[in-house]
């Protein structure tokens, strides 16, 4: 069995939702980023990558290249998926915590979870996310951004 551990942050900026694991939560704020600025996603993709030893989203999806701005987050996790796969192993279970002190994630959990569970090919069951506030505390408690922190498990995969 692998671990990896992933963790992204994100500057919100006015707006009117954040997108967290692919789903869009109405926020009177937004995340910006050169791609779409999912931090879920990018942090679960890090840890995903670290696990297999394939380096970082960083590597995979450069922010210098014009084909990543904007881009679908959930398709890239999709991406490192398959590269993980690819490599014999596979994402067994995932945990996530976003640290923010807006939007509550609660409401919108069953949502996220299958989002992400259809993106990494497991079971809603295996995918846990958990929201924190930083009770009030630096910049995330001044409510400049938020951050995220992912710990994923790999297990071998059936070779295709
Ligand atoms: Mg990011």
């Amino acid at each position: 069995m692998r671990v990896g551990i992933g963790y992204d942050s994100h500057r919100f900026a006015e707006g009117h939702g954040v997108l967290l694991g692919g789903v869009m939560i109405p926020a009177p704020v937004r995340c910006t980023g050169h791609s779409d600025a999912d931090a879920v996603c990018h942090a679960i993709t890090d840890a995903l990558l670290g696990g297999a030893g394939l380096g970082d989203i960083g590597e995979m999806f450069p922010d210098s290249a014009a084909a990543n701005a904007g881009r679908d987050s959930i398709e890239m996790l999709a991406l490192a998926v398959a590269r993980v796969r690819a490599s014999g192993w596979a994402p067994a279970q995932v945990d996530v915590t976003v640290i923010a002190e807006t939007p509550r994630l609660g409401p919108h959990r069953p949502a996220i979870r299958e989002r992400l569970a259809a993106a990494l090919g497991i079971d809603a069951s295996e995918v846990m996310v958990k929201g924190k506030t930083n009770e009030g505390m630096g910049w995330i408690g001044r409510g400049e951004g938020l951050a995220c922190i992912a710990v994923a498990t790999l297990t071998p995969s059936r070779r295709t």
